[in-house]
């Protein structure tokens, strides 16, 4: 099956975060289309690519080098394609065999797999990247080609359904006890999460999978407003719950005191995380509603600052530099390419080979995160340390 032909369960593996929380969205998202971006058809591609190359490491028969040059040749002809997609699904291909080469014993293997987890969750059905069975060990890997949001393996109830899925087609042929997950995210740094649990904590979780899907089947439960909860879905513009919880969060200050302390700051600017994306939502669906000829009291459309462009460029500067109003040398500006698009031209390792003396790392701006947030914190105290240094 085609990636871009995968059909979607209501309460999908992709989508379990949020209806696991908030049992309502499933049903509300309904009366929306399901669009796919840029980005997601960007993933597709590199998904086909990534898939080819594990059958081809795993099953050469089955996708031999020549059909794999072939299937390259003709993923090139895609507007989508960007060499880097070699790059980072060979990233995905080396992580899968690092694990299955330390394996004691040559791994069962199945890619591009469908799972069906309809023991828990109501016509639950989802496709697994990469599914491995070695001994007593389930491992459940994915390849994600979004670079924007981290993805963690820690108890990430996408691949949890999938791994129950799994689960429950082969126990009657393995002794499974433990359950492996890897999320492999090329296109980010620190883009390597696992995961593991053992299969009491799987089906303890299968359990409570249970109970949430039979609500959100039922469009019955609760609505649970929440930044990360909301951010993909598809009802977030119109959605009732998160439009009254995100006024509250901005309005409903209670009682005002003269000055609010640390604590408090801590605790609004957590409450509020949302309160702006929430804005730009209602302004995005309010501006589709104008454009569309419907009225939003209060609000309309404009036509917003206009820009100019050249209708000939080259022929306006022949004519600017024949007439002598001005040097052709004076019209153009000699730029250099950022390092990013250098190396994205010449590849990470000529990079590192060629000019990796060169680069040195600039301390990045003081930037304010949540305290789950994985990087050390940092202060502008003066350490003990530093304070000795200065002194000698
Ligand atoms: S927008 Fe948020 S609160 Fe509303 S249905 Fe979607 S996930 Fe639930």
């Amino acid at each position: 099956m085609g990636h871009d032909e995968r059909d979607h369960a209501l309460l999908s593996a992709s989508s379990a975060h949020r209806w696991l929380k908030c049992t309502k969205s499933a049903r509300l998202e309904e009366q929306f289309p399901d669009t796919t971006s840029e980005a997601a058809k960007e993933g597709t591609l590199a998904h086909e690519l990534a898939e080819l190359k594990v059958r081809n490491y795993f099953n050469p028969g089955d996708v031999s080098k020549r059909k794999l040059t072939f299937a390259i040749k003709k993923f090139k002809e895609d507007p989508l394609w960007d060499d880097e997609m070699l790059i980072h699904t060979d990233t995905y291909i080396d992580y899968i065999r690092d694990v299955s080469i330390k394996l004691p014993a040559t791994p069962f293997v199945e890619v591009e797999k469908r799972v069906d987890f309809s023991d828990y969750v109501p016509e639950g059905f989802g496709t697994a990247d990469c599914i491995m069975i070695q001994g007593n060990t389930l491992f459940v890997i994915d390849f994600k080609y979004g670079k924007g949001v981290p993805v963690s393996a820690e108890e990430n109830p996408q691949m949890m359904l999938y791994a129950l899925g799994a689960y429950e087609a082969c126990k009657i042929l393995y002794p499974i006890e433990r359950i492996r997950l890897g999320i492999v995210q090329p296109r980010l740094p620190d883009g390597i999460s696992e995961w593991e649990c053992t299969l009491e904590e799987l089906l303890q979780f299968g359990a409570y999978a249970k109970e949430r899907a039979t609500l959100a089947f039922a469009g019955e439960g609760e609505f649970a407003p929440g930044e990360k909860t909301c951010k993909f879905c598809r009802a977030k513009k119109q959605c009732r719950a998160r439009s009254d919880h995100n006024v509250k969060m901005a309005f409903n200050l209670g009682e005002l005191p003269p000055l609010i302390t640390k604590e408090e700051a801590g605790q609004r600017l957590l409450a509020m995380r949302d309160v702006v994306a929430y804005q730009k939502d209602l302004q995005e669906w309010a501006l589709s509603e104008c454009l569309a000829g419907n009225e939003v009291p209060g609000w309309k459309a404009v036509e917003g600052r206009r820009s100019r462009d050249w209708t000939d460029m080259d022929a306006a500067f022949e004519k600017l530099t024949k007439s002598g109003v001005v040097a052709e040398e004076i019209l153009w500006e000699k730029k250099p390419l950022t390092m990013a698009q250098v190396e994205k031209t010449i590849g990470k390792k000529d990079f590192a080979d060629a000019v990796g003396e060169f680069v040195t790392q600039k301390p990045g701006k003081p930037t304010l995160v949540e305290a789950s947030d994985k990087r050390h914190a940092i202060t502008n105290k003066v350490t003990a340390q530093e304070a000795f240094k200065e002194e000698n």
